[in-house]
């Protein structure tokens, strides 16, 4: 028997026109290269209607890709809705990708026109002459200063907007292309995903769930996490949906700036990666932060001492998520449950650094990566991680490493490494590339790190398995100090003894002045093997 309900399709206009119905005179403000401007929703969605009569007038064609290259701001929201409501393709690039990856990825997507900010027009310049299927180039003026390529035609966005008219969005299926992002390719080339009106509205009502981070028509919601990075995290999909004021920094990205905007627009919940929240709780010292409701934090493993240290200053921890780029991103997040929530401080702490339960919606299991059996979930066996739901991704565009990638049964292999708790809180234990491997067993990266940076005096610290000629593989620990203080590696062992098996011990421990970070500001594994290639741990 069939049920008697409409069928509607779930399209991301719905958003927009909720936003112009319901919520036009809400804000949403953007950073700039000289402070901050604010436009209406209702502004805001004008113009999103006026660049689809420009896509159309540019002659871009359906299904095209609409590639970006900007700051969060809200000419970037403009377009994060204006390509998809119009049947064509967002396609958010990342602007700290190396040159080589760039021109991959924008000819493997094929984009038809790059609408760049103009305080990033320097780093897209020199690329122009290697695309081979861009027709337009469209610059938006952010305060900016760097001259139009010469001998490109260039347009500008604000003309263009002027020139226009209001139009109707493109009412499509639901499974359209909404938008494409590729991984930031830690290994080989990045792998492109591509997002459906469908997944990406689901996803949006998971963020709004209270049992996630549950964004809300009162929130100011400030995604740090930049928008071609899995989404903004669904975050500027949720101010949309909500009516929640957005603040979206644009590029005032020093940890000062972000305190700034934190306090001056009375952020409640401000998301980004763990090394942006290590930069900016010193600069909220003594400030008023009472506004602040949650803080979002993922993309790699937060450190119990981080989201202490946070918890201690300013009466609230941080509230960790899980996810990945092929999932939307958030799959988990590590929500406190009712029966869990008399636990001892120290113990909520370690729940809080774990990855979480699954969100509603998603599934996730453990798997043994030899024969492809389902693990218990006893907090102590370690398995693959393996996720399917309506916002995971079910293979990669134009890609044959998707094979490798998806289970016979149509799971995401993540690649990362986990064990599930009996409450069912996943606790990553590393990403299968960056475990020890020593003599057999394993030592997790994220673990120690974790414990060297619960050390006063370390800012940050990075662990890499180094060759070892017994054992295979050793840690090997690279850390940076904290200003002003001093620590040798007897000092680091010292403290990690008795919090770690005494075989866990790095073998050695380096100081330097940072640890190179990817593309999207995690720890890069990948730079620090290849900066210590040739190094030769001391024999025992
Ligand atoms: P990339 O693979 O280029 O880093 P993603 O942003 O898609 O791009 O990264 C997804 C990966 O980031 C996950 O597979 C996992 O290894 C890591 N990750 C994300 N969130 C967390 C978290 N809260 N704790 C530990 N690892 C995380």
């Amino acid at each position: 028997m069939q049920g008697t309900m409409q069928d509607r399709p779930l399209r991301l206009n719905h958003f927009v026109e909720r936003a112009e119905r319901y919520t036009p005179s809400k804000l949403i403000v953007s950073g700039t290269a000289t402070g901050v401007e604010q436009r209406t929703y209702g502004e805001w969605a004008e113009r999103t209607r006026k660049l689809v009569s420009v896509l159309d007038s540019l002659e871009v064609p359906p299904e095209a890709r609409v590639a970006t290259f900007a700051w969060n701001s809200a000419r970037h929201l403009e377009l994060y809705f204006a390509a998809p409501c119009s049947g064509r393709v967002l396609h958010t690039l990342n602007i700290r990708l190396f040159p080589e990856q760039l021109t991959y990825i924008v000819n493997h997507a094929e984009d038809d026109v790059i609408f760049v900010d103009r305080s990033l027009l320097g780093l897209l310049t020199p690329l122009l002459p290697s695309f081979r299927t861009v027709r337009h180039l469209v610059v938006m003026d952010d305060g900016g200063e760097a001259p139009n390529p010469e001998g490109v035609s260039v347009l500008n966005y604000e003309e263009l907007l002027s020139a226009a008219e209001p139009a109707e969005f493109f009412l499509g299926d639901e499974n359209a292309a909404a938008a494409m992002c590729y991984t930031s390719g830690t290994t080989g080339n990045p792998k492109g995903v591509i997002y459906t009106h469908r997944s990406t509205y689901l996803h949006t009502l998971s963020v709004l769930q209270a049992d996630s981070i549950g964004v809300c028509e009162s929130d100011t919601v400030m995604p740090v996490v930049p928008m071609f990075h899995a989404n903004a995290w669904g975050l500027a999909h949720a101010g949309v949906a909500t009516g929640a004021n957005l603040v979206l920094p644009g590029p005032r990205m020093t940890p000062a700036a972000l305190a700034d905007l934190i306090v001056e627009q009375r952020v409640t919940v401000p998301a980004g990666v763990p090394t942006i929240w290590m930069g900016v709780l010193p600069e909220l010292k003594g400030r008023d932060t009472s506004a602040l409701r949650t803080i979002p934090c993922g993309g790699s493993a937060v450190p119990k001492a981080l989201s202490e240290a946070y918890r201690e200053q300013l009466g609230l921890p941080i509230l960790q998520a899980w996810g990945m780029t092929e999932t939307s991103p958030i799959a988990s997040v590590a929500i406190t449950r009712s029966w869990l929530a008399d636990l001892p401080e120290d113990e909520l702490a370690d729940l809080r650094a774990s990855q979480g339960p699954a969100v509603l919606g998603v599934e996730l299991r453990i798997v043994d990566q030899e024969t492809g059996a389902e693990l218990p979930w006893d907090g102590s066996t370690r398995g693959e991680l393996q996720a399917a739901g309506p916002w995971i991704a079910s293979g990669y565009y134009n890609d044959d490493r998707s094979a490798d990638s998806f289970t016979p049964d149509g799971w995401l292999r993540t690649g990362d490494v986990a064990v599930m708790t009996p409450d069912g809180y996943v606790r990553i234990v590393d990403r299968t590339k960056d475990v020890v491997k020593s003599g057999g067993e394993w030592i997790s990266s994220v673990e120690l790190e974790n414990e060297i940076m619960a050390h006063p005096a370390v800012a940050e610290a990075a662990v890499i398995g180094l060759p070892h000629p017994k054992w295979g593989e050793r840690p090997f620990a690279a850390v940076v100090i904290r200003p002003e203080m001093t620590l040798t590696q007897a000092e680091v062992l010292e403290f990690l003894s008795g919090r770690v098996a005494n075989w866990w011990l790095p073998d050695e421990v380096v100081f330097i002045d940072e640890i190179p970070k990817t593309s999207v500001g995690k720890f890069s594994k990948k730079d620090l093997r290849d900066q210590f290639a040739d190094h030769v741990l001391p024999s025992d």
